[in-house]
């Protein structure tokens, strides 16, 4: 299996809380290495650009609105099949339907306010992570 890079952040639900050190326990004991990570607070733009594709959805509102309501914590995480570990490790997303010992089921607040958020494919993995980080910023 090939190492593989996936984008994620941490979302405001996550630093309000404290959880930031929680939630990387968690990625770690996955197995994947976290290769990029800052905390930024995003802007309303930069959060309709990165969810632009939901952007005819229900809940498009809400979810920039949630995003923008604290800080993030943007990372770049790197292992064996990282996308699908990752998705793994965060469960589904309503944590109602997620499953046991996933970040989503033991941190999530709601469908909305999810916890984590992670690359769902190679192609929005590498776009992701263009938005938030340079070449030189992921080390791995
Ligand atoms: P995932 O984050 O698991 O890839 P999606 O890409 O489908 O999920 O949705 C992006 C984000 O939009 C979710 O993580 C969640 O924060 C929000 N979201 C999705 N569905 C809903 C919903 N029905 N109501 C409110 N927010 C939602
Ligand atoms: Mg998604």
């Amino acid at each position: 299996m090939a190492i593989e890079r996936t984008f994620s952040i941490l979302k405001p639900d996550a630093t309000r809380r404290n959880l930031t050190g929680a939630v990387n326990a968690k990625i770690e004991k996955a197995g994947l290495r976290i290769v990029a990570q800052k905390r930024v607070h995003m802007t309303r733009g930069q959060a309709e650009t990165f969810y632009s594709v939901h952007s005819a959805r229900p809940f498009f509102g809400e979810l920039v609105d949630s995003m923008i309501s604290g800080p993030v914590v943007v990372q770049v995480l790197e292992g064996e099949n990282a996308i699908k570990t990752y998705r793994d490790v965060m469960g589904a997303t309503n944590p109602a339907n997620a499953d046991a010992g996933t970040i989503r089921k033991e941190y999530a607040v709601s469908v909305g306010e999810n916890t984590v958020h992670g690359s769902d494919a190679p192609e929005t993995a590498a776009i992701e992570i263009a938005q938030w980080f340079a070449g030189n910023e992921i080390v791995g």
